[in-house]
């Protein structure tokens, strides 16, 4: 099977994502690598916004679930699975870093 067809999720469902050996997630078309940094484990996503290219990184061991960023984005970009944040709509993000000047902890960033 070609690399590209494994990375593929199946589903929309979020618990069938799977993980590719180059440590990518593919879940409802967002291409998500997951990348290790002094211990922590980040999510990051990269790709064209509503304006221009954007990059959304989320600190898994940092986030707490309290679903601010989700709350307050403007445009829907980001959405919970299970605890944590995540990158559900690249494509709308405007770059105004509401999510990451009101998330408590720190684990949001967008540059
Ligand atoms: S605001 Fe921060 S801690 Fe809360 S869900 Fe979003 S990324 Fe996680
Ligand atoms: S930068 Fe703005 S548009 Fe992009 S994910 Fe954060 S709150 Fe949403």
């Amino acid at each position: 099977m070609p690399e590209k067809e494994n990375m593929k999720s199946n589903s929309a469902d979020n618990s069938t994502a799977t993980l590719s050996p180059a440590n990518y997630v593919v879940c409802e078309g967002i291409e998500t690598e997951i990348k290790t940094k002094n211990n922590l484990t980040i999510k990051e996503v990269s790709g064209k916004g509503k304006k221009e290219e954007v990059k959304i990184d989320i600190i898994v061991n940092y986030c707490k679930g309290c679903e601010i960023c989700v709350a307050f984005c403007p445009e829907g970009v980001l959405s919970m699975n299970k605890e944590v944040a995540e990158v559900v709509d690249i494509s709308k993000c405007t770059k105004c870093n509401i999510c990451e000047y009101l998330c408590p902890d720190f684990s949001i960033s967008v540059e």
